[in-house]
């Protein structure tokens, strides 16, 4: 079996290829409503008990509450009293407060090997992890150590390394900002940049694109202007399962009499109609009908996309000179225009259709609306991130921002919407591999030390080192590595290759099981415990996609005593590392949180009088230039950018797959087997596959294949996937990540930011 390694003991890489037993139903017909409300009840009684479930969601995305584990979606100002959050942030809240435990007795029942031939389902649901574990070398069983044996393990471990850059520090982005800034400062001090975080994997195309054109690498919008847009553009996202609460401030935003555009290969039950479950009125009606267009466009084929809007927006300008293209901001606040105007001036529009498969009509009546209103808002996430052309993609939306004056004004702007809820705080933080040299100059001045200043991995280079043999000590920070990469088989022999791994986690999962020679599990607090320090009760505090610095606090007891905060793990360490090289507070820092917010305010502008601020209700900005009208461009001004038509070939046979969430899932935590808004029950081995292609290939519904792809020489197979009719674009496909990670090929990245392209492989499927 391919993917299974047998090089310290033997596992399984990817996750079993054993079928649920799937039923197929008619898709929901609209999102959450009173449907959603009992699911997340079912999973709250079910995993944490009504009494503490209920008196965690009391507090959910409440003032001075528990911030959500899941997305990024920010708070709105008028929070419900009733409830703040989403079924997704119940289910997250469900996993995370599980009365499940994986304890010791848990461990010596269990070995590893066994354990890595479990569903990524059930190792999930086995619980919270209550002790320090340690994995020995040759050992197939996790065994309890004390904390000081375990910092002690990864102290000399990092002492043996030959360069600080034999060792690499991943962070998930739950991280919250005290432990992150912790961890990067730990990391430069060792002397490594090597701070791959899963920002590489997701809207790490969204900084590289927005950084060139507007000078900030993250979104230009507040929650008000999202109410307040005349038009919003959803692209490439799914709100409804990952941004779940984004549906109401559409629905206010329609409410206001503006209009929503889905674009997206597959129509979502989430941007057609929405059961506001706190409406009794929207609970009779059956709820309100979301996006007004939708634009189901080719995968990949939203660049074609957004210059036939472009060229349709200057033809509107031609009709009615002055009144559709902002020239005066254009002629103040932007370069480009010329070659971007002409360029667009001479698309080859036949071929731009081709190539996005989206009406013409449809086209330019969507060009006209964009024309005739200029509070604009884009939001996207990884449907146009995980592409080859991604940065490109994301500089032609901007390009249509610049030409109607849509950015820097109240109700229009660029709104990346971030998956993790805290991934924007830690990049802010400092987790990255490539800093800015005025971040590194302020760290030096502040700790009087020279930070490395050559670039780390990213998270493809990190999977290349170890392949190469190169790492001898990766440290994960939350997430679940070895689930969340592309290229299972190759990162999980390659993770093999590794000295020590280290997982900081509140959870089992199968990064605990594709392990190095030998192996630790750091078991945490989750953001719904109470963390009692020295000095008292702490808060954290997170960053939200709009740029709102926050606390979160919890208000349950932890689900163990063994159990430590991330940043008392993290100073506890260095303290171990360090001792007293670099006269750094550690423990003291550890004891009061406000200290290491102190450092923050220190190294890392915008967080002025941080301890106070951020005890304010709402939280506070941070300084967004752009926001305002201001590029933070070299320049001063922002770009237009011409971008190059791209170009594909698909070979005869084969189809364009990308991968997708089910609604019961949230990035690589299995919540349940269905997928109820697309109809799809009690399994996740599943193909969504176009009635024509189905018909062109011979395939019958549920029939099952392998699924694989070519590339660089090697054939990946993705084995059992059940194949079922959906409303997709002829030529495409869709499954299920974790399951069909293994066929990303760890060289498919997006041009630019090394994102890996899951939302574009070439497949074919065998008929078995
Ligand atoms: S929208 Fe996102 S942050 Fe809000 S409750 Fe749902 S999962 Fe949590």
């Amino acid at each position: 079996m391919p993917d299974v390694t047998t090089k310290h003991r033997r596992v399984k890489i990817v996750p079993p290829e054993e079928l649920t037993g799937l039923e197929l139903d008619k898709p929901s017909n609209a999102a959450a409503g009173i449907t959603g409300v009992t699911v997340a009840m079912k999973h709250i009684a079910e995993e944490t008990g009504m009494w503490k479930g209920l008196k965690i969601l009391s507090k959910l995305n409440q003032r001075h509450g528990i911030d959500c584990p899941g997305c990024a979606w920010p708070e709105p100002n008028h929070r419900s009293a009733v409830a703040e959050y989403c079924e997704n942030g119940a289910k997250a809240i469900a996993e995370e407060a599980t009365e499940k435990k994986c304890d010791i007795g848990f461990f010596a029942e269990h070995s590893v090997e066994e354990m890595s031939f479990w569903s990524d389902y059930k190792i999930g649901k086995s619980g919270r992890v209550t002790h320090p574990m340690y994995l020995p070398k040759g050992a197939s069983y996790y065994e309890p150590i004390s904390w000081e044996k375990a910092y002690q393990i990864i102290a000399d471990e990092l002492k043996s390394c030959s360069t600080p850059d034999e060792a690499v520090f991943y962070t998930s982005g739950r991280t919250s900002n005290e432990a992150a800034f912790l961890y990067q400062l730990f990391v430069r001090l060792f002397g490594t940049n090597n701070l791959p975080d899963c920002s590489n994997m997701c809207h790490e195309s969204s900084g590289v694109g927005l950084g060139e054109t507007i000078g900030i690498g993250k979104g230009t919008v507040t929650v008000d202007d999202i109410y307040n847009a005349e038009v919003i553009l959803v692209v490439g996202q799914n709100p409804g399962t990952n941004h779940p609460r984004m549906l109401s401030a559409l629905q206010k935003c329609k409410e206001n009499g503006g209009k929503v555009i889905h674009i997206n290969p597959l129509p979502e039950t989430g941007t057609t109609k929405f059961v506001n479950p706190q409406s009794p009125l929207d609970v009779l009606k059956g709820g309100v009908k979301i996006a007004d267009y939708f634009l189901q466009v080719k995968i990949a084929g939203d660049i074609p996309l957004f210059k036939i809007l472009l060229h349709y927006i200057l033809e509107e300008e031609k009709k009615h000179p002055g009144a559709v293209v902002d020239q005066t901001f254009i002629t103040e606040q932007t370069l480009g225009y010329d070659d971007f105007i002409s360029e667009i001036a001479q698309l080859d529009i036949p071929k731009a259709l081709e190539a996005c498969g989206v009406e013409h009509s449809l086209l330019k009546e969507v060009a006209t609306l964009l024309s005739a209103n200029k509070k604009i808002i884009t939001c996207w996430a990884m449907g146009i991130t995980q592409q080859k052309h991604a940065v490109n993609t994301i500089r032609e939306i901007v390009n249509m921002h610049l030409l109607r004056g849509a950015v820097g004004i109240p109700g229009a702007g660029l709104c990346p919407v971030r998956g993790h809820s805290n991934v924007q705080g830690d990049r802010t933080m400092g987790i990255y591999e490539k800093p800015k040299s005025e971040f590194l100059d302020s760290l030096d001045k502040v700790y009087q030390f020279s930070s490395p200043r050559h670039h780390g991995y990213d998270v493809v280079e990190t999977i290349e080192a170890m392949h190469e043999g190169k790492v001898k000590v990766f440290m994960a920070m939350g997430g679940n590595f070895i689930s969340a990469t592309p290229d299972s088989e190759f990162t999980g022999k390659a993770v093999q290759n590794v000295g020590l791994t280290v997982q900081v986690s509140t959870k089992l999962n199968r990064a605990h099981l594709v392990t190095g020679e030998h192996a630790l599990i750091l078991p945490c607090l989750g953001r719904t415990e109470l963390d009692l320090q020295k000095s008292g009760e702490q808060f954290v505090t997170v960053e939200n996609s709009m740029g709102v610095v926050h606390t979160s606090r919890g208000n349950v007891k932890p689900a163990d005593h063994h159990l430590k905060s991330e940043p008392a793990i993290v100073s506890e360490l260095a303290d171990v590392v360090f001792g007293n090289k670099f006269n750094i507070a550690w423990k003291e820092m550890r004891d009061n949180y406000d200290l290491i917010r102190n450092e923050i305010e220190k190294v890392i502008p915008g967080f002025d009088d941080f301890n106070k601020r951020v005890r304010q209700p709402d939280g506070f900005y941070l300084p967004n230039g752009p926001r305002n009208g201001k590029f933070t461009t070299s320049s001063g001004k922002a770009l237009f950018t011409v971008n190059p038509m791209p170009q594909f070939s698909v070979p005869k046979d084969h189809l364009v797959m990308m991968t997708i969430r089910s609604h019961d899932q949230y990035n690589t935590t299995i919540y349940g087997l269905d997928d109820r808004y697309r109809g799809i029950k009690n399994e996740r081995r599943v193909v969504l596959m176009n009635r024509q292609d189905m018909h062109h290939f011979g395939f019958r519904e549920k029939e099952l294949v392998n699924i694989v792809s070519d590339q660089d020489g090697t054939s990946r197979v993705a084995s059992h996937f059940h194949v079922i009719p959906f409303d997709i674009p002829k030529g495409s496909c869709a499954t299920y990540f974790p399951e069909t990670n293994c066929l990303v090929p760890l060289s498919s990245v997006a041009d630019r930011s090394k994102t890996p392209m899951s939302k574009y492989i070439i497949v074919r499927l065998e008929k078995l």
